[in-house]
């Protein structure tokens, strides 16, 4: 029998519902009219996209975005629903013959705009058709008191009189009461029929800097983000065009997008962004309404945005597919005096209004106590109640004030006890939070009983705890390996309990941190390889990569390695019609890599933590620490010696140290003089790309000889952040 859930899993590949999406599809198919709030990447679609497959007559979505619907339609067909849309977009032989489509009844979902659907020719032929559902998207639109109100919104209600059979189904995320009740009213819907999922988006990292140098800001930001998708909001046309400049110039592939532009070029640079063919769209306020991209991992607001409301919308642009992204907001009392001279220029209510949304993130942003979250949910009428996100700067990060560390730091005094106070704080905070290093088992400090016991702390807040700890006389510090040790005041404290107060260093890039460990666990490598492949069938057949499959099925296929149909259909995201279209395409590369690499075929049930497969630059890392020479190594895996530089660029770009680079040194040609400019351009282009920095040397030194010079300079940053005494 067909149920709700079967079709989840047999044609979308989903294996459970988000939250509220059975109820409103159970509505739905029980024929009461249900209005559906929910937040952006909450899964609308699938509400009214299951129940069109259950009911035996045709399902219209009415929706005001062109360009979504396309999007939509893309979606469907690639899991195979037959679905269309009609609207203006179309050549009219094209809207002829997708009208005949809907008339032989073989269509299930009918995506069409407002104002097409009240065309005669249309209404007439549906009016002669069976609707069973009429779904009205962006709901909000049809209140005079949403952001976005359309008139030819008003007019459904009279399209809803005129099917009086076909049950009423209202999407929105808008969320204020107001709007609600208004939605309701118009279209005529019962109170109880109406679901409200929560607002909150937990797998964004919310996060707001003081600006201080936001050209440089936004450049350190985005080496996080190799190859990754984002929006970075400007405030004005020329910031954006300024910006995009000096990314490009950097060596990332960006677009500008805002209301300066030709229609021509702003749709252009929408699609690149798409399709993966840039990486970052720099944008004013005016971009994102008619995308639906899934994979947006991080959203930069590089100046101030006018309201909470529009703040949310637009960071609400990262991360629907669940996946952690990250959404920094560069704060700086400048931009407020510009907003409010713009406010200033207004007269009126239209003034009152617009200060008052000022001054609301104005509160917001400055803010550096209470969980971001929280005037976020408030603003819009849902209370939150947890005392602590874990995903926001003010929840994870610093506190200004002094508070009771007196654990993390019997943590630590303790530890560097055990230890036999013999080592330094790199060591001791290896210990604590676990460390396989050989360094550590060696010792025989993986037996300590404060092994592990720090995991609660970053790296480099225990760096961070150790200086303090120095500073106030707890640890002395000596030699040249800085080996710590404890003073009385040390041994008073832990003999008799006493309260320490101090600092907690803010979280070291926690989303980042979060990011990494979705990253490693699955094969990066073959992660790679699958995207790549995805993006070439993605070009052949006109459609932006994440029809074919999203991220995360992706990550998946690395993490399970599936290599049977039924391992293939386990995949989430991953339904019938795509296992038969793609699954040998996927299969054949996944069976290739395992062969290459002597790796079995997972079981999706079986959480694989860790795994070194395919993560090369963690082993050649490593070996380098332990003493083999980049010569030797080069030997060892065959390859080039650039080859062996990368991946020790990247093992360090993950967070990890190297021993000291002297041999590294040894093999560079280039003079003392290049040298030099070469680090001075590291300085001003950053380390993610080589390309620029050899660009700006006029090509004077080799690639080989930067790569070398990229892992001093690295080196050499990592040295300056290490505690000294
Ligand atoms: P909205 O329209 O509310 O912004 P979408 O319908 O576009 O959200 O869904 C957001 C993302 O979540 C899409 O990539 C979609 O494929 C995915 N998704 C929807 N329902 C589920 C589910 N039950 N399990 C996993 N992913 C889902
Ligand atoms: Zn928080």
């Amino acid at each position: 029998m067909t149920t709700p859930q079967s079709i989840l899993k047999e044609t979308f590949g989903y294996d459970a519902f988000l939250p509220f999406q059975h109820e409103v599809i159970e509505n739905v198919l029980d024929r009461r009219d249900t209005l559906a709030v929910m937040p952006t990447g909450g899964g609308k679609s699938l509400c009214y996209q299951i129940p069109a497959l259950l009911f035996e007559g045709l399902t219209v979505v009415i929706s005001p975005l062109i360009s979504l619907m396309k999007d939509q339609v893309e979606q469907l067909r690639a899991v195979g629903v037959p679905a269309l849309f009609l609207n203006s977009s179309l050549q009219p032989e094209e809207y002829q013959t997708n009208m005949e489509r809907v008339r032989s009844g073989v269509i299930k979902l009918l995506y069409v705009a407002p104002e097409t659907l009240l065309t005669p020719r249309l209404f007439s032929l549906l009016t002669d058709m069976q609707v069973d559902c009429l779904t009205i998207d962006e709901a909000h639109c049809i209140s005079e008191w949403g952001h976005d109100f359309r008139p030819e919104y008003r007019q459904l209600v009279d399209v809803r009189r005129r099917f009086p059979d076909a049950v009423c189904l209202a999407l929105t995320a808008t969320a204020t009461m107001r709007v609600r009740s208004d939605i309701k009213a118009s279209l005529g819907f019962s109170q109880s029929n109406e679901f409200v999922a929560s607002f909150d988006r937990p797998n964004l990292y919310i996060e707001v800097v003081p600006k201080d140098n936001p050209a440089i800001q936004t450049a350190r930001f985005l080496e996080r983000f190799k190859d990754q998708s984002g929006i970075i909001y400007c405030f004005s046309r020329k910031q954006v065009d300024d910006l995009a400049d000096f990314l490009t110039r950097r060596g990332y592939l960006v677009r500008p997008y805002h209301a300066g532009l030709a229609d021509d070029e702003r749709r252009r640079n929408q699609e690149a962004f798409i399709r993966d063919d840039v990486q970052i769209i720099v944008a004013t306020i005016a971009f994102g309404m008619g995308i639906n991209k899934p994979d947006v991992r991080f959203v930069l607001h590089h100046d101030l945005p006018k309201s909470i409301e529009s703040y949310y919308q637009e960071i609400g642009r990262a991360g629907r597919d669940g996946l952690p992204a990250h959404c920094l907001l560069l704060y700086s009392y400048n931009d407020v005096a510009k907003l409010r001279y713009f406010i200033n220029r207004k007269d009126g209510t239209e003034r009152q209004v617009a200060v008052q949304h000022l001054d609301a993130i104005v509160r917001y942003a400055e803010d550096e106590v209470s969980c971001r979250r929280k005037p976020l949910l408030e603003y819009f009428g849902e209370a939150y109640t947890a005392q602590s996100c874990d995903n926001c700067d003010n929840c994870t990060g610093q506190a200004a004030e002094q508070i009771d560390i007196t654990i993390p730091a019997q943590k630590f005094l303790s530890c560097v006890k055990r230890t036999g106070e013999r080592f330094g704080a790199v060591h001791v905070t290896r210990v604590l939070l676990g460390s396989k290093d050989k360094r550590i088992l060696q010792a025989g400090h993986d037996r300590l009983s404060t092994y592990g016991i720090g995991r609660e702390l970053t790296r480099k807040q225990w760096a961070h705890l150790s200086r303090q700890m120095v500073q106030m006389g707890y640890l002395n510090q000596d030699g040249e390996y800085k080996t710590l040790s404890l003073t009385r005041k040390a041994y008073d404290a832990l003999k008799n309990r006493l309260p320490i107060m101090g600092h907690l260093q803010e979280a070291e890039e926690r989303a980042s941190k979060k990011a990494r460990e979705v990253a490693s666990a699955y094969d990066q490598a073959l992660f790679t390889l699958l995207r790549a492949k995805r993006k070439e069938l993605a070009d052949e057949a006109g459609v932006p990569p994440y029809v074919i499959f999203p991220d995360r099925a992706l990550m998946e296929m690395a993490a399970y390695y599936p290599q049977s149909d039924a391992r293939f259909l386990d995949i989430s995201g991953v339904g019938q019609v795509k296992a038969n279209q793609y699954g040998e395409t996927f299969m054949a590369i996944i069976r290739d890599y395992c062969q290459e690499h002597d790796i079995p075929e997972g079981l999706k049930e079986v959480h694989r933590v860790k795994d070194d497969y395919g993560r090369r630059y963690m082993k050649v890392g490593e070996a380098f620490n332990e003493g083999e020479t980049v010569e030797s190594l080069m030997q060892q895996y065959q390859v080039k010696v650039g080859t062996i530089l990368d991946h020790l660029a990247r093992y360090m770009a993950v967070g990890h140290t190297l021993r000291p680079v002297d041999d590294i040194l040894g093999l560079i040609s280039a003079a003392t003089g290049q040298q030099e400019a070469a680090f001075a351009a590291f300085d001003e282009l950053g380390t993610a790309f080589l390309r620029p920095v050899f660009d700006r040397l006029e090509g004077s030194v080799s690639y080989d000889d930067l790569k070398a010079l990229r892992l001093c300079y690295m080196s050499q940053a990592a040295e300056e952040m290490r505690p000294e005494g």
